[in-house]
Order: structure tokens, then sequence, then C-alpha cells
């Protein structure tokens, strides 16, 4: 790790400083060593040599499954990381099997892809690795970002506060730069000090999830250790059960958690966690944590709410200044999307950064925070359709979401459909969707839309009979209308999934 002493210096060309060592931080410094002189990553707490958690991602104890949009841009930033993380350790999900369970029954799926299977300690070790690898970035650890240093006309940022940690008198120090991207996650104090400045910030949207995680570890003996990728077990809202999963990472660990929303938290008293796990309604959980070993107590994790700022609506923006990853908008983690967004922002950072060296525009970072905004969207609406089921979860915002309750009722119907039916490709495509492969439009796609609901059934026929709502328009007119498009969003396309090997 290389700690260099920076103090300030006259403003020089061509530094770029990144808030935040985490997931985001480092796939910004990647990209970004791509375009600056320097970079600076700036983190308060000290790097860990190994895959060890630290006090700065407290979240780090939960499971953090990469979704496989998320695993092919990270392989594309960093060649050959999947069969690194398998070098140091993660075992590979291929040809294991995931038990899907919901309120209908249960999908299994064999994974026929080498995906790693690995800890949120080994990910970003081995991405901390890699950015550490690249001679003009350089890691500044155990120090405070304490504000943004900005011109005296406050329009733009040309640089942080710092200040050193571990001792009282340190003094506090700006640094000079040429853009600082805000990485620092859920603490982000972005807001904060851009009203210090006088900027006007929006109130930020707000889903009151009130969730919480609970997670113990396990060992697995060697005799049992190739049995499964994942099995998990959707809570039921109108039952208010938790979700559960089972999944495994390096060293033969087994990672239990139990998830609930409005104010459902899971126990963090070992003897009340088993029990817990033990009432769910499929015994499958249980019997798999017969066969292993606790290894650590079951550690909760609560997120009273989901915030997601609007800087792209803001009338004045500091020049100099981005916000990526969790400090711009943070997703319930059960559905395993926030590394996945901060690594379609990593790719919009990449595409907005080149078209500015061939075509500079001076409204540049409002235009960046927009297109990840376009991207944030179809997560955030996602997170707002399944959260909202639960009772006590209230959505905040100027308006609410665009075409909920279809949307929850039809969702509804395709995972009954599709699980009673052992519909594996429309189970699939539903997946797809959630895990941000795919735009939700191609579930709203007319086709798919009129061949499902006109199956006969009496959920079919009243789902229809919603969307109309007395219009006589088409399914397509009535989609169009009622349902959001997402068209500005970047997702991968059907034909890229074909084309993956
Ligand atoms: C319980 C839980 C489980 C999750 N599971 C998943 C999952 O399965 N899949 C998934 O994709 N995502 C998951 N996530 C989300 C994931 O953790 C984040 O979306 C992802 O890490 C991106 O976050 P980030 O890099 O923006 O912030 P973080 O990873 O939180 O990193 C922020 C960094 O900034 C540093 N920092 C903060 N303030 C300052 C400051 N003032 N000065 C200097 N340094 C500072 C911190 O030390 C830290 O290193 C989960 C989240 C939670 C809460």
């Amino acid at each position: 790790m290389t700690d260099t002493k920076y103090t300030a210096t006259k403003s020089t060309t061509e530094r770029a400083i990144v808030i935040g060592g985490g997931i985001s931080g480092l796939l910004a410094a990647k990209v970004l060593s791509e375009y600056y002189g320097e970079i600076l990553v700036i983190d308060r707490d000290a790097l860990p040599d190994l895959p060890e958690n630290r006090p700065g991602t407290p979240q780090a104890f939960q499971p953090h499954r990469l979704s496989p949009r998320g695993s092919l841009i990270l392989n594309r930033l960093f060649p050959g990381l999947t069969e690194e993380l398998l070098t140091n350790g993660a075992p590979s999900s291929q040809g294991r099997a995931s038990y899907l369970i919901n309120p209908y029954g249960n999908m299994v799926t064999v994974n026929p892809q080498q995906e790693a299977l690995f800890s949120r300690a080994l990910l970003e070790w081995a991405l901390r690795r890699r950015v550490q690898m690249i001679p003009h970035v350089h890691f500044l650890a155990r120090t405070d970002v304490l504000g943004f240093y900005p011109t005296p006309d406050r329009s733009q940022i040309i640089g942080v506060q710092i200040q050193e940690r571990g001792s009282a008198q340190a003094q506090v120090n700006p640094i000079t730069s040429d853009l600082v991207i805000d990485c620092s996650g859920r603490s982000s104090k972005a807001v904060q000090w851009l009203t210090e400045l006088g900027y006007d910030v929006p109130e930020p949207e707000l889903l009151r999830v009130s969730l919480g995680y609970s997670t113990r570890h396990y060992k697995i003996p060697s005799d049992k250790a190739d049995q499964w990728n994942v099995l998990r077990s959707e809570g039921d809202p109108a039952r208010g059960t938790y979700t559960a999963v089972l999944s495994v990472i390096e060293n033969n660990i087994a990672e239990m958690t139990l998830w609930g929303l409005g104010g459902r938290y899971p126990a963090t008293n070992a003897e009340q966690f088993e029990r817990e796990v033990a009432q769910l309604a499929n015994p499958i959980f249980m019997e798999r944590l017969q066969e292993l070993e606790p290894v650590s107590s079951p550690r909760g994790y609560r997120v009273p709410e989901l915030t997601r700022q609007h800087f792209e609506q803001m009338r004045r923006w500091p020049s100099g200044l981005l916000v990526m990853g969790d400090a711009f908008a943070q997703f319930d983690p059960i559905y395993g999307q926030g590394m996945t967004v901060a690594a379609i922002e990593a790719e919009i950072l990449a595409a907005c950064l080149s078209q500015q060296q061939l075509r500079p525009r001076s409204d540049f970072e409002l235009s960046v925070l927009q297109r990840m905004q376009d991207t944030i969207e179809p997560a955030w609406w996602l997170n707002g359709v399944a959260d909202l089921r639960w009772p006590g979860v209230e959505h905040v915002g100027p308006e609410p979401l665009k075409g909920l309750t279809f949307a929850q009722r039809y969702f509804e119907f395709i995972l009954r459909h599709s699980t009673e039916q052992t519909d594996y490709q429309l189970h699939g495509l539903y997946w797809l969707v959630n895990s941000l492969y795919l735009s939700p439009s191609e579930l709203f796609n007319p086709h798919l839309v009129s061949s499902l609901l006109a199956d006969g059934s009496d959920a079919g026929k009243q789902l229809l009979y919603e969307l109309a709502a007395g219009s006589d328009r088409s399914i397509e007119e009535l989609l169009e209308h009622n349902m959001p498009s997402f068209e500005r969003a970047a997702f991968a396309t059907m034909d890229q999934l074909m084309q993956q090997p």
C-alpha cells in the first residue's frame, strides 16, 4: 500500500481524488487511471493486506452476492478476476444446485457457468490488489475526508480537506485535484458539505424499509463441501415470514442469513436465531445447518431507510465533483444490486470521460450524474415494487412509483405461474430482470403480458381487467401508458445474453 504524505499543493492538473476505497471507489479509481495522471484514493480505514473486514464497511460480514451483470463488468474492468478469486480459495458455482423456494413451490437449477462464490472481504481485497498495481494510483489510508475544498466563489470543487487518523492534534489540510468523486457509501456527507457551500440540494427519495439482516457463519465439513450453491426461501409479506438464504464462500464457510422488513428483525442471539431458522416453512435449512458447525455468533445489520439522492436535478452543481455508489443511491441488499449498480456507474463514467475528451461539454458533471440516475431508476423501482408489498414499508418522494400496483400483482403472477408450471425460461427472465441484466420492459412486452394473462385463470382475467380499468385501449397502449419504460437506462440485451459463454 502506498501511503504518501500529501499537503496543500498548487492547483495541479490531471489529479483525481476518490473519497472511499470500497467497491465503488476501487472501480472509479480503475476507470480514472485511464484518464488522469494521478489518482488518490482516500479512506478512513487502514486497508488490510489480507482479505479481512474493516470498520469502514460494517456491512461486509453480511453475504455479498455479485449478479451476472456485475460479474461481467468487473471481469471486463479487471480481466481474469473470476479466475483470481477461484485461485484464492473462492469455490466455483459451476455444477452446483440452487434451491429457490417461494410460497408457490420450489425451483432447482444447476449453474452451468463458472462463477466464484466469495465474501465481500475477498472481492474487495482482489480488486484493491489490482488497483494498487497501477503505478499512478495512490492510497491514502487512515485519513478522514472532512469536507470539499472549493474555489473562493464556490462554483468548483478543487480538492478535499483531509485529516490523518490517530492523532487528535493532526492538522486539517486541503489536497487539490481536478476531479473529486465521492464514493464514501452510506455515511457520505456530500449533502451536508454541498449545503454548507450554499447549494440547494433536493430532498432525497426514501424507501422507509426498517430492514434487518442477521447472519451466522458455519464450517462445512470437507465431505459436504460440494453440494449446493445457494438455498433461498422468499419471505411472505402476507404472513410476515423471513427470507432465508444459505450460501457458500471461501474457506468452506456457509453463511446463513435471515432478512425481515417493516421492523421484523431476525434474532442475533444464537439460540433464538436457530429457532427462527427451524420455524421456516421449509425444513431444508435446519437439515443443512445440522450438518455444519457454527463458527461465529449471528451478527445483525439494520437499515432504517434506503436513500436515493437527486443531484442530477440541481440547477447549480459545482464543476469538479461527482458522486457514485451508495453515496448516490442505496438498495435493499437482499436483491444483491448495490455492487452491480456501482459497476454500471463505473462503465458510465468511462464512457462519459471518453466522450469528454473528444467533445468537451460544460455541463459534464451533471450529464454524468443524469446518466447514472438513469441506471439507478430501474433498480430503485424494482426495490420499491418488491419492498412495498410488506406492511410497514413506505415510499417518500414527489410522485408515487409508476405502475406499482399492477407490477406487484403481475410479478406475483409470474412467480406463481413459473413455479407451478416449472417454466424455467420465464423464471430465468424474471430473475435476469431483477438482477439488472435485462430491462423490466422485457417483462412488460405486450406479447408476453397477453399470452401469460390469457391463460384462462381467474387471476389472469382479473389482472387484465385491472390493467384496462374500463378503457378500450389495446394492451400495447395500456402498458405504454401505465408502466415506466426505462428507455434511457443501460442494460444488456437478449442477444448479448445468448452470445455469452
Ligand atoms: C447488509 C448488506 C448486504 C449487502 N449485500 C450485497 C450483495 O449481496 N450484493 C451487492 O451487490 N451489494 C450488497 N450490498 C451493497 C454493497 O455493500 C454496496 O452497494 C457496495 O459496497 C458499494 O458501496 P460503496 O463502495 O459505494 O460504499 P462502501 O462499500 O460502503 O465503501 C465506502 C468507503 O468509504 C470510506 N469512507 C466513508 N466515509 C469516509 C470519509 N469521510 N473519509 C474517508 N473515507 C471514508 C469507508 O471506510 C469505506 O471504505 C449490501 C449492503 C448491505 C448493507
